[in-house]
C-alpha cells in the first residue's frame, strides 16, 4: 500500500476561496505590506506569491522593494510608517536580511498587533503560553491544517517535529501540544532520529537536509508533512526522501505543493484577523 498524497495547493485554495468571502463582507479591504530586501532569487518568488495571493483574494497590497545596501535605520523607518498606516494590518519584513542589518532588531519594530508572520516575543510568548492572539506561525500553523485534512483526531497521538528553528519546529512542537499530541522535538544533535521516528503517528520534517528521513526510518501509516525545501541540482526537493517514505506513510505531503501554499493561505488568514479586530 502506498500513502495517499496530501493536495496542499487543493486544501491551501478551498481557504483562500473562504478567505475571499470573508473579506467580501467587510467594510475595508484587509491590507498587508511586504517589505523585500536585496534581489535574493527564493525571497523574490515568496513575495510575488504573497503579492498574487492578495490580488486573488481582495485584499489591498503594497511590496516595498529596497535595495541590498538599505541601512538598518531606513528600513526601521520604513516598518515604522506600515506601523502606523490604517490601510495596513499586516506588516511582514521577508527573511533572510542582509548581514549589516540586525533582524532581531527588525522583528521588534514590527507592531505586534501587525506582526503576521508571528515573529514578534510577543506573539511567540503568547503562543508559549497558549493564549489565542488572532495571530498563528504560519507555516506551523499550516502543517496543523494539512494533518487535520487527513481526518486523524490529533489528541494522545505521538508527533516528532525534527528542526527545532524559532520559524518552524518550536512553533510547530507548541501547536501540536496544544492539540494534545505528545511531542517529540528532534534536533541535529538527537542520538537516534530514526528511533525517535518509528514511535510517531505524525511527522513534521524542518530541517533543511534533503532526504534527510527515509521510509525505513518512519512508523508504518505516519502522517508526514514536509517543510522542507532544498535546492538539489536545480530541483525542489523535501526533506523526506519520497520514494522510499510513499511505501511506509499513511499520508505524505509533496514538495513542491504540501506545506508552501499553506504557509501562504496562513498569512492572508492572518490578515484577515488583524483586520476584523480592528474593526
Ligand atoms: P533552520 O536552519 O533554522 O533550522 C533547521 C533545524 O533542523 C535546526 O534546529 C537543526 O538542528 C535541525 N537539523 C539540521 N540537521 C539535522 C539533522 N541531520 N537531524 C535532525 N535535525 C537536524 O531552518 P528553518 O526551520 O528555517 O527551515 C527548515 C526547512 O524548512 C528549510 O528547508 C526551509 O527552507 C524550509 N521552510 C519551508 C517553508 C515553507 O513554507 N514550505 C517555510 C519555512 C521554512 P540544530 O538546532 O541542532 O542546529
Amino acid at each position: 500500500m502506498t500513502a495517499n498524497i496530501i493536495d496542499g495547493k487543493k486544501i491551501a485554495q478551498g481557504i483562500r476561496d473562504k478567505l475571499k468571502a470573508a473579506a467580501a463582507e467587510l467594510t475595508v479591504k484587509p491590507g498587508l505590506a511586504v517589505v523585500l530586501v536585496g534581489a535574493d532569487p527564493a525571497s523574490r518568488t515568496y513575495v510575488h506569491s504573497k503579492e498574487k495571493a492578495c490580488q486573488e483574494i481582495g485584499f489591498y497590497s503594497e511590496v516595498h522593494r529596497l535595495p541590498e545596501t538599505v541601512s538598518e535605520a531606513e528600513l526601521l523607518a520604513l516598518v515604522s510608517k506600515l506601523n502606523k498606516d490604517s490601510r495596513i494590518h499586516g506588516v511582514l519584513v521577508q527573511l533572510p536580511l542582509p548581514a549589516h542589518i540586525r533582524t532581531d532588531k527588525i522583528i521588534l519594530a514590527i507592531d505586534p498587533a501587525k506582526d503576521v508572520d508571528c515573529f514578534h516575543p510577543l506573539n511567540t510568548g503568547a503562543l508559549f503560553s497558549g493564549l489565542t492572539s488572532g495571530i498563528l506561525p504560519c507555516t506551523p500553523a499550516g502543517c496543523l491544517e494539512l494533518i487535520k485534512s487527513t481526518g486523524l483526531a490529533l489528541s494522545g497521538k505521538k508527533a516528532a517535529v525534527v528542526g527545532r528553528s524559532n520559524i518552524v519546529g518550536k512553533p510547530a512542537a507548541l501547536l501540536l501540544l496544544h492539540h494534545d499530541c505528545t511531542v517529540t522535538l528532534c534536533h541535529s544533535r538527537t542520538a537516534d532520529l530514526a528511533a525517535e521516528l518509528q514511535q510517531a503517528d505524525i511527522v513534521i520534517a524542518a530541517a533543511g537536509r534533503a532526504g534527510l528521513i527515509t521510509g525505513a526510518m518512519l512508523k508504518p501509516g505516519a502522517v508526514v508533512i514536509d517543510v522542507g525545501t532544498n535546492r538539489v541540482n536545480g530541483r525542489l526537493t523535501g526533506d523526506v526522501d519520497f520514494a522510499s517514505a510513499v511505501q511506509t506513510a499513511g499520508f505524505i505531503t509533496p514538495v513542491p505543493g504540501g506545506v508552501g501554499p499553506l504557509t501562504i493561505a496562513m498569512l492572508m488568514q492572518n490578515t484577515l484577523n488583524v483586520c476584523r479586530q480592528k474593526l
